[in-house]
């Protein structure tokens, strides 16, 4: 098995290392990830400029580091190593739950392997106070993959708590609320400027990631890459009927 190892803090990060050596246990793993932190690029790709790719030390795994984003690093990186099976993304520093999915480039990395027809899971780690301690968290990644990396759908997000984990659970996205916010504040010149920040929420529903982690326990949510909502386009098509699609299949 084929595994490529991305990431949005960064090729540097230890989130990433600690992954690919776990990674590493279970099929041959490559690292190509970003240069630089590339948190909350979503899935952003380079279009204007070429990319580079080039080896950088790592003391378990070959990695490349790309002056791109995360989507960049998957879509480069599985052109330059063929037959990859499964992209794995992170461990982010910092939780990818609820609406902040779609921020997030840590899920654009494994939203581009799913694109390109392979299994992307992404996973993530709340860093409330200090760096997560990845080598007591190891053993629970090592239990994640085991359950996820020999058979998979093809998109996963998978959250770990902040403590040792209670256990494992198949959670749905907690899309209730929305927790990004702009936050005003002045710099040392008085000039005013803002911050695109988040708050924690505080109000969580049974069965979500959010409410999972929460509890203490691993959140593990299937995604789907197709955001028609189904529901409206039946509501539309019976309450404001456009053309008719008979006519457009002649069309051409
Ligand atoms: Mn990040």
């Amino acid at each position: 098995m084929r595994i490529l190892v991305a990431n949005d803090d960064g090729v540097y990060s230890p989130g990433i290392a600690a992954l690919a050596e776990v990674a590493a246990e279970f099929g041959e793993t490559r690292i190509v990830a970003p240069d630089v932190e590339m948190s909350s690029a979503g899935h952003s790709i380079t279009a204007a400029r070429p990319l580079s790719y080039k080896r950088t030390p790592n003391k378990n795994v070959e990695a490349y580091r790309v002056n791109g984003t995360p989507a960049d690093c998957v879509a480069l990186g599985v052109s330059q190593w063929e037959k990859v099976d499964v992209v794995l993304s992170g461990i982010n520093l910092g939780s990818n739950l609820g609406n902040a999915i779609w921020h997030s480039g840590t899920l654009a990395a494994a939203k581009q392997a799913a694109l390109l027809g392979l299994r992307g899971i992404a996973l993530s780690i709340p860093v409330p106070k200090d760096e997560p301690d990845f080598e007591m968290l190891k053993p629970s990644v090592r239990e994640v993959l085991k359950v996820l990396l020999k058979e998979s759908p093809r998109l996963l997000n998978v959250n770990f708590p902040h403590e040792n984990p209670k256990g494992m659970l198949w959670t749905r996205q907690a899309v209730k609320f929305y927790d990004g916010k702009i936050v005003a504040g002045k710099d040392p010149m008085g000039r005013q400027h803002f911050w695109f920040t988040v708050a924690p929420l505080t109000e969580t529903e049974e069965g979500t990631d959010l409410w999972a982690v929460e509890r203490g326990y691993v959140s593990i949510t299937p995604l789907r890459l197709d955001l028609t909502n189904e529901k409206d386009l039946a509501l539309m098509q019976a309450r404001r009927p456009l053309d008719d699609a008979a006519d457009a299949r002649k069309v051409g």
